[in-house]
């Protein structure tokens, strides 16, 4: 299947970082994981910063995947609002994996730090409005909610946004939690960190066939070649349920553009994240060389032609849309693409082991927060691989 189509921004502007040789030889290892996306790239760093032996492998180019299509907006606000997370999951579970994905962005900055490249992080406060006045309640019912859970946020009304943007809309809420990120440059950084741990990377190298054993699980490629592991990782991204029996993911696609630098940014608070109540929503970050990028248009995903047919008609939409928000902001699209994400039925994502593979862990981070997931799983596979209880298991458990 493939992933994404168009022209993702990240591949183009920092070319390709690094390849990796085709795995050629049967070896065995501690843990192999299934995917060089920004998941497999945070596990790898993780577990070969543990000290145990990693395989990583990939069938296409490292990063190439979903991760190189990521607007890669960090929010800690998932697609389901807390209050309604609270009555599908219970105050607890859902008060706690909004404070994981709010905890991961400051994770992710951390991360970023310990690069000479700062992976394209900084820090953006997150603005949340309401599409239509029908919105405001709900609006205001969320902004309650996540007081009464601790996190800082303020309610907006229509004249406190006219003040600081040239939109306006009837309420919106403002998150000083935030953040953006060059994803595709923070997995390069973090696999060439696992090699140098001792981790071997191997890139266009397909996993054909998985067979757990007892104590071990084997993993088939091409050419009678194979990996024996004690661990197997399935950090595969959306081609994931393809291995499951359980349905745990609706496939959706996201059309997204990226400007030309932009001269100026008037109407545009802060040059904060920006999402809004309707869904499918419309969002829209900057980039540090000040371009804007706007995505949005989701549609349930078919097939990769009919998503791709759609990428001109939408990238119209976008900019229509980007004008109607921005209208004192000239820009010109530099680059349009498309790309297949999932969605859960509660927002979460689905990390840990399930009882249909003996020996592995998933780390499926679903959802419009696919990142922030990502950082949460690596945390708990590295608890489960070591041995050690990890009580945010249970959120993200599979048969949930
Ligand atoms: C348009 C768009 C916008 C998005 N915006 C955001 C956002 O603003 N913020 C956010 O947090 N998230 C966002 N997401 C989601 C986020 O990009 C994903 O959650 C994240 O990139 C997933 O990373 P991953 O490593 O799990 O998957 P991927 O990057 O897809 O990596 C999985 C890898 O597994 C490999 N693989 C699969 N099967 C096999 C096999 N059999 N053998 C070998 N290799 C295999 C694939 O080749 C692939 O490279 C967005 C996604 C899209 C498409």
């Amino acid at each position: 299947m493939d992933l994404r189509s168009g022209q993702a921004f990240w591949p183009i502007r920092s070319g390709l970082l690094a390849n990796y040789p085709r795995l050629e030889n049967s070896m065995t290892c501690d843990v192999v994981i299934m995917g060089a996306g920004i998941t497999g790239a945070l596990i790898a760093d993780k577990l070969s910063k543990e000290g145990a032996s990693v395989i990583v492998l990939d069938k296409r180019d490292v990063a190439r995947g979903s991760t190189s299509a990521s607007t890669a907006l960090l929010q800690y606000e998932i697609d389901t609002h807390l209050s309604e997370l609270i009555q599908k999951r219970g105050k607890e579970q859902a008060e706690r994996a909004y404070w994981l994905c709010r905890d991961a962005i400051y994770k992710v900055e951390d991360l970023c730090k310990t690069f000479k490249d700062d992976c394209g992080f900084e820090r953006k406060p997150s603005f949340y409005y309401a599409s239509s006045k029908e919105d405001v309640s709900g609006i205001e019912l969320e902004y309650s909610v996540r007081k009464a859970a601790g996190f800082t946020l303020e309610l907006w009304h229509e004249a406190d946004i006219s003040e600081r943007f040239s939109f306006s809309a009837p309420a919106g809420l403002y998150s000083v939690d935030g953040a953006q990120v060059d994803a595709y440059r923070l997995a390069h950084r973090l696999l060439a960190r696992a090699l140098e741990q001792g981790a071997q990377v191997f890139d266009r190298t397909e996993v054909t066939q998985i067979s757990p054993l007892e104590k071990s699980v084997t993993l088939e490629m091409a050419g009678g070649i194979d990996i024996n592991a004690k661990k197997l990782v399935f950090a595969s991204g959306y081609e994931s349920q393809t291995y499951l029996k359980e349905k745990v993911v609706k496939l959706k696609s996201s059309y997204a553009l990226v400007t030309e630098p932009l001269v100026r940014f008037s109407g545009w608070h802060e040059r904060c994240l920006i999402w809004e109540s309707a869904r499918p929503y419309l969002y829209l970050r900057t980039t540090e060389e000040g371009r804007a990028i706007v995505g949005g248009e989701d549609i349930p995903f078919r097939n990769p032609k009919a998503r791709d047919k759609l990428l001109a008609q939408k990238q119209t939409i976008l900019e229509e849309k980007m004008s109607k928000l921005f209208p004192a902001i000239p820009f010109e699209t530099a680059y349009s693409w498309t790309g297949t994400f999932g969605e859960t039925k509660d927002g979460l994502a689905y990390i840990g082991e399930s009882p249909e593979y003996p020996n592995a862990y998933f780390a499926l981070g679903y959802g419009g927060n696919g990142i922030t997931y990502s950082v949460v799983a690596t945390e708990i596979i590295a608890d489960l691989f070591l041995g050690k209880t990890n009580h945010n298991a249970e959120v993200f458990r599979f048969g949930r």
